[in-house]
């Protein structure tokens, strides 16, 4: 393969996680239909858990699995938990009381905790 084309397809693998999180931030910003958002979620926060898994081990010994896979997971965990979608207004944001509680939106002031 000639140096142009490696530099090509270089550019496009270390491109495409970019612009495909920053589609996913912008969507899940821009975005106000809370049960698409709650569907694609899981999706899109696996995707990004799994790619930097593959690049962990692509890129470094592979006894470094056992330190980021827990910590990925750990992440996938909490941003599962965390991620709240009001179904009044669509607005997305973050409750750090992963175990229930009352999730008021900060932006309607509508309840969206699980009992909602
Ligand atoms: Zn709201």
């Amino acid at each position: 393969m000639s140096e142009l084309a490696t530099t090509y397809w270089s550019s496009i693998a270390g491109w495409s996680p970019v612009c495909f999180m920053a589609l996913g931030y912008a969507f899940f910003a821009l975005n106000r239909n809370a049960a698409l958002k709650r569907v694609v979620w899981p999706f899109f926060l696996g995707a990004v858990c799994v790619y930097f898994l593959i690049r962990m081990a692509l890129h470094g010994p592979i006894q470094i699995l056992f330190v980021i896979g827990p910590i990925l997971a750990f992440i996938f965990f909490v941003g599962l938990r965390a991620a709240v979608f009001c179904p009044s207004c669509g607005s997305t944001f973050r409750n750090m009381n992963l175990w229930g509680g009352a999730k008021l939106c900060p932006k309607c002031g509508a309840n969206c905790g699980e009992d909602a």
